[in-house]
């Protein structure tokens, strides 16, 4: 047993957050001479059900006596908060808000990997000692316990040490000469250190050298060398001279040379970018973008807390009012903090904030390794750093004086955490920025749906930017219309490209410019497709389109379960010519190659993503334009700036339209639109074209006139006609189980639980859930739907409870504020 760190007797008590999935505090012991240490915010290490855990303190007792059974804490592991109390009270009313247990919360915002861990492991008992020396043992037995006597082990390298270990383990466990116990292992995450050398305190490096080393040169040249720049790092010593440890260890022998641990943090920047080519913060503003600076930089030097939405087309120069920003934030002595949906995206924004600011900033994404991280997260905590650029999870950064947050992009999914804390970026954003009394900047072409109906509640103010920088065009959108295609094409060929986006393609390539083809197929291709029309069949109750199930031959809708066999043809027009849609990429780069045979191809899909580095590669080959064709998913319409991209393609503009999601339509149109923006960002104006089956659809066609406020209202609309957010609440569970028949019950059981007194919520299914079967689990998907946001919370409450009454086998997840909801 590792000996606990305090006694139990004359204790106080601390208020421990657990990483556990059950709502509450649980108190632990503090002697009364440490409690002063034990502040809110710092990690402890304690025993749960027979485990040890990091967990937080949120609180203490302030003087109220331990009670002589309550459990001591294992071990104190910060002298400092870790997190500040603005950022505690942020957290927990973020993770109430998201019906999260706050100990989940609270890890999530830590840095990962920063707390020690501890595994299941073997020790070897005085009996077990006794035995090894008796030699009565043999085999497996000795060669276990002969292993447990050097160090306690994980239960893990004991079970790999013979094939029989498992048996032999129980056996010895029974017979008393191993225990079980946990394992203390260290963090896997530490911050990279470097040894650095420094005159002792009062030495005259001058006169040492002269009297001291008068007849050690090389002591008294070193000597010199170090107080010329304090501290030196020994590395760098070292590479000036291999044999520098002999003379160093007689200058720290003398007493006159000390040296010491300090942190280095490892480069995460990469190489150096070129400074900005065209005057950087001295060009003039657009009249557009010097409004939006001049509101965000009232709040800023007030100090106030304002929320934002700039709302500019692609290109005419967001980021450009970012930058602007972060540099009021430090001209009035505080930090900024710029948000990007992705990795990728990062290294562009980065490029920009480097050549503007310097490098003296903290990048903090999931690229990193944790040690990594860890060190970017210390830097800002020491204060070294004013600025930080990352991803949702920059969030949680320590960053006390906080001048401006700005959300590139904010209407990308990517903001919201799809697992433990279930947070959104957005929201999150808003409680820091109210918190830290700074403007919250949420920028984008294409705003979330629920942005831009804050603006129009008032909650935020919406700053436009209606044109492109430099009177550079927006480029001419084509709708290509699928159905009229197929009429004129040969029978029952499927088509995959148009003849005006061929013809397009050939003059594009002929011209030296670049193509981008989208083939949006988020998901999976199980939507029965009348390629007559166009037409997807669709949910009565709730429409959302109906998802086709193979082993037994239906349709059904994920959110309701209703369900009816596949029409033999459709029943929009009447064609008999419907089908499953099914094509991917690798066929659409086949057929580009086949009628474009010497133009230089590459393809970005979920496939090619698995390998490290390949799409970053790939952007890069694009950029450079070494490339004449990029195919590609969604992942090619993001933010990226491409100079040489002339013509934008769409496959088939309407297939992410059929994902059973009530924010398809959302979805597409604002995929189009960002991807018609990658045409043409430089002088020569670009060309998209859009082949669709659905020209006419809300989503499709203001894609054309680049018109999001017309499909805004159209949307809005729909979105108030079925009580969906920003109407109303939605709250998604998901039941889970190996065995199918226990799940649906499960589910069912839920759902029962709340009839009695539902007041007006609407509870839809069970159904399957879009993701029918995730490793190995059947998953049903029920969900709670209601005009009052308190009346939904109080029933996706009672639900929780609720599950605590359901059999082990079964797992629940709920999301307060679903997203994805594939
Ligand atoms: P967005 O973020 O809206 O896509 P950017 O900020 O990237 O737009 O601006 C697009 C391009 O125009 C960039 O190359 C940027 O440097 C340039 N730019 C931005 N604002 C101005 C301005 N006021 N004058 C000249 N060029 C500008
Ligand atoms: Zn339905």
């Amino acid at each position: 047993m590792s000996q606990p760190l305090f006694s139990p007797a004359a204790d106080e008590i601390v208020r421990v957050a657990l990483p556990v999935p059950v709502d509450e505090l649980f108190d632990y012991a503090v002697p009364a001479d440490r409690v002063a240490q034990a502040a809110p915010g710092c990690r402890v290490r304690v025993r749960f059900r027979g485990r040890e855990l990091t967990g937080v303190i949120v609180a203490r007792s302030g003087g109220a006596r331990a009670h002589p059974g309550l459990r001591p804490i294992e071990k104190l592991l910060d002298t400092e908060p870790v997190l500040s109390s603005a950022m505690l009270s942020i957290l927990r009313e973020a993770a109430n808000d998201v019906l999260c247990p706050l100990g989940i919360a609270l890890r999530a915002a830590l840095p990962s990997g920063s707390a020690p861990r501890s595994v299941h492991g073997y020790a070897i008992t005085p009996r077990g000692t006794e035995a090894l020396r008796a030699g009565v043992l043999g085999g497996t037995a000795q060669r276990l316990l002969e292993d447990l006597a050097r160090r306690p082990r994980s239960a893990a390298r004991s079970r790999r040490l013979a094939e029989d270990a498992a048996a032999t383990l129980r056996d010895l466990e029974r017979d008393g000469l191993l225990v079980r116990r946990e394992i203390e292992r260290g963090p896997a995450a530490r911050e990279a250190t470097e040894r650095v050398a420094a005159l002792a305190a009062g030495i005259d490096a001058e006169q040492a050298a002269l009297t001291q080393l008068a007849r050690s040169p090389r002591q008294a040249a070193l000597l010199r060398r170090i107080a010329a720049s304090p501290p030196t790092p020994v590395a760098s010593l070292a590479r000036d001279d291999p044999g520098v440890n002999a003379p160093l260890r007689a200058l720290r022998k003398r007493g006159l040379v000390r040296v010491s641990q300090r942190p280095a943090p490892r480069d995460v920047l990469g190489p150096p970018v070129e400074s900005e080519p065209t005057g950087g913060p001295g060009f003039a503003l657009t009249p557009g973008q010097a409004d939006a600076l001049k509101a965000i930089a009232d709040a800023v030097s007030a100090p106030r807390f304002e929320a934002f939405l700039l709302h500019g087309v692609t290109g005419s120069g967001k980021t450009e009012v970012y930058l602007r920003a972060v540099a009021e934030a430090l001209r009035a002595g505080r930090q900024a903090l710029i948000l990007v949906p992705e990795i990728t995206l990062t290294h562009q924004i980065l490029a920009r904030v480097r050549a503007r600011f310097g490098d003296n900033l903290a990048v903090l994404h999931s690229g990193l390794r944790p040690g990594e991280r860890l060190e970017q997260w210390q830097r800002l905590r020491r204060g070294a750093t004013p600025i930080a650029v990352g991803a949702r999870s920059a969030l949680f950064a320590p960053l006390e004086n906080l001048g401006v947050i700005a959300i590139d992009e904010e209407h990308d999914d990517a903001y919201k955490n799809d697992e433990g804390f279930r947070y959104h970026a957005r929201d999150l954003a808003m409680r820091r920025a109210a918190q830290s009394r700074c403007p919250l900047i949420l920028g984008s072409a294409t705003p979330s749906l629920e942005t831009r109906f804050a603006a129009d509640r008032g909650r935020m103010r919406r700053l436009v930017l209606p044109h492109r920088v430099g009177e550079r065009p927006l480029p001419a959108v084509e709708l290509v219309d699928l159905t009229r295609e197929h009429e004129l094409a040969p029978r029952r060929r499927r088509l995959i490209l148009s003849r005006a986006l061929e013809r397009a393609m050939g003059e594009t390539l002929a011209e030296g410019g670049q193509t981008i083809l989208l083939l949006n197929r988020r998901g999976f291709s199980t939507q029965i497709l009348c390629f007559a029309c166009g037409f997807a069949e669709r949910c009565r109750n709730c429409d959302i389109t109906l998802v086709y199930h193979a082993p037994e031959h239906h349709l059904r809708c994920h959110y309701c379960g209703y369900q009816i066999p596949p029409p033999s043809a459709c029943s929009e027009c009447g064609a008999p010519d419907t089908a499953l849609l099914g094509m991917g990429t690798q066929r659409l780069e086949e057929a580009v190659r086949t009628r474009f045979p010497t133009a230089r191809i590459a393809r970005l899909d979920r496939d090619t993503a698995q390998r490290r580095g390949f799409t970053a590669g790939v952007l890069r080959d694009l950029h450079a334009q070494r490339l004449d064709v990029l195919i590609g998913t969604q992942l090619v319409a993001k933010g990226h700036d491409f100079p040489g991209v002339r013509l934008v393609g769409v496959v088939v503009a309407d297939l992410g339209l059929h994902l059973p999601d009530f924010r398809a339509a959302e979805r597409t149109f604002q995929l189009l639109t960002q991807v018609a923006g990658r045409a043409g960002r430089d002088r020569t104006p670009g060309r998209v074209i859009v082949q669709t089956f659905m020209p006419n659809h809300y989503c499709i066609r203001p894609v054309r006139t680049h018109d999001y406020e017309s499909f805004y209202v159209e949307e809005l609309g729909h979105r108030a006609a079925l009580g969906y957010p920003p109407f109303g609440r939605i709250v998604q569970v998901i039941v889970a189980s190996r065995d199918e028949e226990q799940a649906r019950a499960a589910a069912r059981a839920l759902a029962d639980a709340l009839d009695a007194e539902r007041g007006g919520v609407e509870v839809l299914g069970p159904a399957p859930a879009a993701l029918a079967k995730l490793r190995g689990r059947h998953r049903f998907q029920l969900l709670l739907k209601g005009a009052e946001e308190a009346e939904v919370r109080r029933a996706a409450a009672r639900l929780l409870e609720a599950t605590t009454r359901l059999p082990d086998a079964v797992q629940t997840s709920v999301d307060a504020n679903p997203v994805n909801m594939l």
